[in-house]
């Protein structure tokens, strides 16, 4: 089925529940939006001669034209590739060459660089800024019913964040992120006509994702005015609209606690927080919760089986007198029905509860393989399961824990050290604002344990503190051997800490 068409049931039968808002103002609703994606699907088949299955970049901000965009492409049978907005030229290039991307959409931020890219990219045809004549142009075709498209035709390409190595083309179909859309319902929340998503986060990553569910239950797209996360911004926009959902990475949500704490704004409108996409640390958690209340949702998901691997909703994350509630908080949820997520040993053999192995995941959401990459994509779906790279383990109810990526685990002297684990103790103090720990390398031990650890805003930490800390918490031979304090802790656009830069710096 052709996602376009969820597009037009709800605009058949809420025509004028807002569609599109870009800050407080809603500029489409549903019979609006449906009419625009309709005639911009013309426009890319007729007015730019595309023809179905061409890829079709999209190098924006978070801005408005986001949401048309991606249906006009599904409309017409075209693949839209959203692209990091922070990607270098270079990167740029490798993706539209990879993709052979026919037309380039730009919001003029990014326009210089996606010039500089296009000059090294023959297919690409067109660069049309989405705020110029040109797009307008293409809103005046006539308009195109929604392609007859084959279930497993891609949609989205979603390229891997590429904390290592160079980024890869995921393939997503129609088919799988219409399961992803669907299983939002099964066991994060619960979405109604009128409610409303706030895209503070990538629209080209997570939060993009999520306009899926939303226009399936005609509820509302807000791209912030900024196009960006501001704190201040997002909390002014919970004044303007209801049932407010937002996707945000930890440190996100971090930065909205610490906002909230000093701003104390008014957060009624505020309706779910999904947090995921990197580690989110217990303490972390539990200050967004004494923060905003139970508003909180996780999922644990990759771009090859994007946002939905596992799930904890909102009643789980309230239900503290269970007598695991700790490690539940701990945990990434449990697997999202009708996905199988398996803890495997090296021959993919399933892992008793308790036992740690490599998170495989078998289901409808998980991608066709790596566009253009036959050798990654055999190793990555080897025995018909999506080897995540991620490790970790199964409880006797099913919750999913994760370890650290297997490249991050450190060991020394012979013995595994797994950093989140240190992190979460040093997380505790309560000067400290981030901290991520390690492996160095080590004549003596093979690798110690080094932890980068950044203050919070006009308070200190010492080495000492912190090593005190962690003989209170952790075993002896886990706690750093090196501290380095930074200011602030480096980060990719969706808001990892990127070890490899760290590690860098050793
Ligand atoms: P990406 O494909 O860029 O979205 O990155 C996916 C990776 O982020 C996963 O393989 C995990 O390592 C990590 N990740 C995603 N969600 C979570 C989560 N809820 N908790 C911990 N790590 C996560």
């Amino acid at each position: 089925m052709n996602l376009a068409l969820l597009l037009e049931r709800s605009a058949r039968a809420f025509p004028r529940q807002p569609a599109v808002a870009l800050g407080a103002r809603v500029l489409h609703d549903y019979a609006v939006l449906a009419g625009r994606v309709a005639r911009l699907a013309g426009g890319l088949r007729e007015g730019l001669g595309l023809l179905p299955g061409q890829r079709v970049a999209l190098v924006m901000k978070n801005c408005p034209q986001y949401v048309e965009l991606l249906f006009a492409c599904w409309q017409a049978g075209l693949c839209a590739v959203p692209v990091n907005a922070k990607l270098h030229p270079r990167e740029l290039a490798f993706i539209f060459r990879d993709t052979a991307a026919g037309a380039c959409f730009v919001t003029a931020d990014l326009a210089e660089g996606v010039a500089a890219a296009q000059a090294e990219s023959p297919a690409l045809a067109s660069v049309i800024d989405v705020d110029g004549a040109d797009y307008d142009a293409l809103l005046r075709h006539a308009p195109l019913a929604p392609a007859d498209v084959a279930t497993d035709d891609l949609a989205w390409l979603f390229y891997t964040s590429g904390t290592t190595g160079k980024p890869k083309g995921v393939m997503l179909s129609h088919a799988n992120l219409l399961a992803a859309a669907l299983a939002y319902f099964a066991d994060v929340d619960t979405i109604a006509p009128g409610e409303s998503i706030l895209h503070a986060a990538p629209m080209s990553h997570g939060s993009g994702l999520y306009i899926l569910p939303h226009v399936i239950q005609a509820a509302c797209n807000v791209v912030p005015e900024s196009g960006g996360f501001d704190e201040a911004e997002i909390f002014d926009l919970l004044r303007a609209h209801r049932g407010v959902t937002l996707f945000a990475a930890p440190t996100m949500v971090k930065r909205l606690v610490a906002f909230a704490e000093r701003a104390r704004p008014e957060c009624t409108n505020l309706k779910t927080i999904v947090y995921g996409g990197g580690p989110m640390y217990v303490e972390d958690c539990k200050a967004a919760m004494r923060v905003f209340g139970c508003k909180l949702a996780q999922i644990y998901g990759q771009g090859e089986s994007p946002m939905t691997i596992t799930a904890m909703d909102k009643a789980l994350h309230a239900d503290t007198a269970h007598p695991r509630y700790e490690q539940r908080l701990a945990s990434v949820g449990r697997p999202f029905a009708g996905i199988e997520v398996r803890v495997a040993d090296i021959d993919d053999n399933p892992l008793p509860a308790g036992e740690i192995g490599e998170v495989l995941v078998r289901g409808p959401t998980v991608m066709a393989g790596y566009l253009n990459n036959p050798e990654a994509t055999l190793q990555t779906l080897r025995n018909g399961w999506l080897h995540t790279g991620d490790v970790g383990f199964l409880d006797e109810e099913g919750f999913l824990t994760l370890r650290d990526r297997s490249k991050d685990l450190i060991i020394s002297g012979g013995s595994n050290i797994y950093p989140r684990e240190v992190e979460e103790v040093l997380l505790r103090h309560p000067a400290v604002a981030e901290a991520s720990v390690v492996g160095a390398p080590d004549a003596e031990w093979g690798e110690i344990v080094l932890a980068f650890v950044a203050a919070r805003p006009g308070m200190q930490v010492g080495a000492d503190e912190l090593d005190a800390l962690c003989l209170g918490h952790i075993a002896r031979f886990k706690r750093p051997k090196r501290y380095v304090f930074l200011d602030a802790l480096p980060k990719n656009a969706t808001g990892k800490v990127l070890k490899t830069e760290l590690r860098k710096r050793l």
